[in-house]
């Protein structure tokens, strides 16, 4: 399944320039399968995310958030698949959001990684998140080489994901799995057990910064 594991819609994220509406069509119009609504600090509401399912059939919407973690403005994320309770939008600490992840059996992802201190301070105090974000229109092409080298000391999987703001950052970086994701939380095994390849088109480096 081709997925975008970090996207961002005006219905909840006020930096998105997009209705989800518009940003899930051009999904479907270059073939994927499934994302993940990652919202700045907030989840979507169940009965609204069933309606958005509805009208869009052709690819499976899960729940997450990206949870901004450390010093406010500081810019660091987490990004947390399968999260729909709204507690997660009240957590600020690593840890804390690290433990209600793994108790949900969610999957944890350290967004644009060494973007900020909070990042590194995380990681240098044992607080691993499942998987780094690598390749991603929102940091150049150093910076993915920087993590990529990160991950191998680490011993953590990288992902690509679009951290879609615009219509435009569709299509850009993506997963592949091999296996189909037929529940929200499915995508931990995929992650954890290396069964997915990563992948980018017309990649041009640090071409949006959000
Ligand atoms: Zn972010
Ligand atoms: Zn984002």
């Amino acid at each position: 399944m081709k997925v975008e594991l970090h996207l961002h819609t005006s219905r909840y994220s006020p930096c998105a320039r997009h209705r989800p509406e518009e940003l899930l069509s051009r999904l479907v119009a270059t073939g994927y399968d499934a994302v993940y609504l990652t919202e700045h600090d907030a989840v979507w509401d169940d009965g609204e995310l069933a309606a958005l399912q509805e009208q869009f059939p052709e690819i499976r919407i899960f729940p997450g958030i990206e949870r901004s973690i450390g010093p406010i403005l500081d810019g660091q994320h987490l990004i947390i698949l399968g999260a729909r309770d709204p507690e997660y939008a009240r957590l600020c600490e690593p840890s804390e959001l690290l433990a209600r992840a793994r108790m949900h059996g969610h999957l944890a992802i350290l967004a644009h990684p060494l973007r900020s201190p909070s990042s590194a301070a995380m990681l240098l105090a044992g607080l691993r998140p499942d998987a780094l974000e690598c390749r991603t229109g929102s940091h150049d092409e150093a910076r993915a080489n920087m993590i990529a080298r990160a991950a191998v000391r680490l011993r953590l999987p990288l992902v690509n994901a679009g951290d879609v703001h615009r219509l435009v950052h569709v299509n850009k970086c993506w997963i592949e799995t091999l296996p189909d994701l037929h529940h929200a939380d499915d995508i931990r095994d995929v992650i954890l057990s290396g069964h997915y390849t990563l992948h980018t088109r017309d990649l041009v480096p640090a071409v949006y910064v959000e």
